[in-house]
């Protein structure tokens, strides 16, 4: 559930019309409901809780906006951090160190010396080099790491192949079969404290089954670690639950509906359980909001181009994504449309062929289920002044991120006294 909705012919986020933010701020820009990222949180928090004491990180790279995650570490949440520019967010937004997990492939000594030097809760490993590597920095500030390696459990998770990352090719984690020989290893290294295992499988995951067998996969693990005198105390289950999106589909499976599942399977483990929800968290309680700049006859379909593009919303170029598109004031009727940005790309389209409300040249209109993998991926491709974003919280609003004006972008350029 969330919080934008069409009351009497004015459509909202909470307490505020959308009408007035586009007044005020102008489109596009994005919108972000406090009561719709709290209540995300407090779900995921109750399907959990029969649990003991789980830290649920939240995956700062689906939305790293500083009003968000101040609103999700006041919600009691940690974070999933994959960057050193991540986890200055994460603390800055005051979220405690003991919360925070470092995941990612590409982990450099200057970011995992960052991270140590600061705390955090665990490092989630992906290779043999990475484990050396943060041994020698950690061994290097007289420290030790907490650390657990990210397994790979070769499932496949059924999801878009850009964002599955749980089969034996891809780039992530350590292959599950070959994980008692690394951890042997790692237990070794003076600047390690091997205490956990990770998986992560993908993201819009819209069935449970890949996710049970890969936390079948990571039980068996855990027995043989501590077979072999390893001792693991956490057991990190990623995140990468989907999130209803389009009413044509099915709805992907509840929080509860995972949370039974986690503990039908982890119950017996005897670890901390940490999760790391993203999408399930912001990716309903956003919508970017855009207005039609001119509808152009096509030879099928008109083009519905908006002031929104593929630079603010990247995920259907990216990842084929369906957003819903609605207008905020509709004038009754449907029609059907390719909705389309100014942007000069073919790819630049996020809609073919849609049946949605009739619309005209300076209407508003919505797209839904916004708020991760959305405003954090927008670029100013095309010189267009960076998206701005809105975090409504009842009847008050704010803007979070100003639009960057085009002058302000060139201003962080240099141009060379040679060419002055
Ligand atoms: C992206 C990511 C997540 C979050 O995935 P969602 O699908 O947004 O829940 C969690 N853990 C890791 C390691 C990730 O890379």
């Amino acid at each position: 559930m969330d919080h934008f909705q069409l009351i009497d012919g004015v459509m909202r986020c909470e307490g505020v019309p959308l009408a007035e933010i586009a007044a005020e701020v102008g489109t596009p820009v994005y919108v972000y409901s406090t009561a719709t990222m709290v209540r995300h949180a407090e779900v995921m928090r109750a399907a959990l809780a029969p649990m003991p004491d789980p830290l649920i990180a939240y995956a700062v790279k689906a939305n790293p906006n500083g009003a968000v995650l101040a609103t999700l570490a006041r919600a009691g949440l940690g974070a999933d951090i994959v960057s050193g520019g991540e986890y200055v967010r994460a603390r800055t937004a005051g979220i405690p160190a003991d919360k925070i997990v470092f995941s990612g492939v590409g982990k450099t000594e200057a970011e995992m010396a960052e991270a140590l030097k600061n705390g955090l809760y665990q490092f989630n490993l992906e290779s043999d080099g990475e484990a050396e590597t943060l041994s020698a920095v950690a061994t290097a500030l007289g420290m030790t790491a907490p650390v657990g390696f990210r397994v790979n459990p070769d499932v496949e998770a059924g999801t878009h192949a850009k964002i599955s990352t749980g089969g034996a090719e891809n780039k992530f984690g350590i292959p599950i079969d070959t994980a008692l020989a690394a951890y042997r290893r790692a237990a070794a290294l003076p600047g390690l404290a091997v205490q956990g295992v990770a998986v992560h499988i993908g993201s819009q995951l819209t069935n449970l089954a890949p996710l049970e067998a890969a936390f079948r996969k990571v039980g068996a693990l855990i027995e043989q670690l501590r077979g072999a005198g390893l001792d693991i105390a956490v057991a990190d289950l990623g995140g990468g639950l989907g999130i209803p999106h389009n009413p044509a589909l099915p709805d992907p499976p509840s929080p509860e509906d995972y949370g039974a599942m986690v503990r039908r399977i982890a119950a017996g483990w005897g670890a901390r359980l940490v999760f790391e929800p993203g999408r399930l968290i912001v990716g309903n309680a956003g919508i970017l909001l855009s207005r039609v700049i001119r509808v152009k006859p096509g030879i099928t379909h008109p083009f519905l181009i908006v002031d929104a593009a593929m630079n603010d919303l990247m995920r259907p170029a990216l990842y084929d994504a369906w957003h819903a598109i609605e207008a905020v004031a509709p004038r009754g009727g449907k029609m059907i449309a390719n909705v389309v940005g100014p942007v000069c790309e073919s790819g630049d389209t996020f809609a073919t062929a849609r049946e949605l409300d009739a619309v005209q040249a300076g209407d508003l209109v919505l797209f839904r289920t916004a708020g991760a993998y959305s405003a954090a991926m927008s670029s100013t491709y095309n010189s267009r002044p960076l998206t701005p974003e809105v975090l409504v919280d009842g009847d008050r609003w704010a803007v979070v991120r100003p639009r960057l004006a085009v002058e302000e972008l060139i201003r962080a350029e240099n141009v060379p006294d040679w060419l002055i």
